[in-house]
């Protein structure tokens, strides 16, 4: 599988001339199968530029779209009322979330918060609380809690012979939810994780629901898996900062680099 990332960024778009190497746009990232479904991951503010491709592209595989959400913050969610696709007739969008997703994203996108409500959007929107593994051609999608502010989803997408697994906004708990998560991301081929806080900032940052590279990499290697990828970088984390976190990382673990705005990594 191919997967791209479109924001890499927490809590806010943060533009500056100092981050452009790694982006400054909010979560979003796209699981793509050679011919198969389009599976795309949140909707921060990265989703903007990944409808505007689309659109260049003639919207391929765009007839149905798989839209997961891990949970509802705005860096998670920003970008929907912007995503070319919502205003396209003849596409469907499948909206996977936490409980109550229609409620909370409908409620969310109405005036006068946002122009246009959802339900004046030209494609067709369904909504799925996502509960057990769903399968969408080659890909099986299995969600499982995080440890975060009200919650948060990871999800581990399997193909035939190739594993992947999002977890993002997620803090150690020193218990079960760290099991839960070892458990699930066990032999991924790669593991895409939240690594939003510095290491001198986590004490002060404790119950924020984020982890340090350090914890990635304690996920990572307890799991056995095999790539990791650093996401949902701290939006005041310039590329200087980014890539000494990276370079720290390399010292501890084999494969492990930092996401970038337009990465396509081939799993
Ligand atoms: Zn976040």
């Amino acid at each position: 599988m191919d997967i791209t990332f479109w924001g890499v960024r927490g809590s806010t778009p943060c533009f500056s001339r100092d981050k452009v190497h790694f982006g400054t746009n909010t979560s979003c990232l796209e699981m793509l199968e050679q011919g198969g479904e389009r599976l795309i991951f949140d909707s921060g503010t990265g989703i903007v530029a990944l409808g505007d491709h689309l659109e260049r592209q003639g919207f391929p595989h765009c007839d149905v779209l798989h839209l997961f959400y891990s949970h509802f913050h705005w860096d998670h969610i920003q970008g929907l009322p912007f995503f070319k696709p919502v205003y396209r007739k003849g596409t469907k969008i499948v909206i996977y979330g936490r409980p109550s997703v229609e409620t909370v994203l409908t409620s969310q996108l109405v005036p006068p918060f946002c122009p246009i409500p959802m339900e004046a959007v030209g494609s067709e929107l369904q909504f799925v609380t996502m509960k057990a593994p769903v399968t969408l051609g080659p890909f099986v999608v299995t969600p499982f809690p995080l440890n975060h502010p009200q919650g948060s989803n990871g999800y581990v997408v399997e193909t035939e012979n190739r594993k992947a697994v999002y977890a993002t906004d997620t803090e150690p708990d020193g218990g079960p939810m760290d099991r839960v998560l070892r458990e699930h991301s066990r032999a991924a081929d790669v593991l895409i994780m939240d690594s939003n806080n510095g290491m001198e900032e986590a004490e002060r940052r404790r119950g924020w629901g984020h982890s340090t590279w350090r914890d990635c990499i304690s996920v990572a290697r307890d799991a056995g898996a095999r790539t990791l990828v650093l996401n949902h970088h701290d939006a005041f984390q310039n590329d200087d900062a980014v890539r000494e976190k990276e370079a720290l990382a390399r010292r501890e673990f084999p494969d492990v680099f930092c996401a970038y705005e337009g990465l396509t990594l081939a799993v």
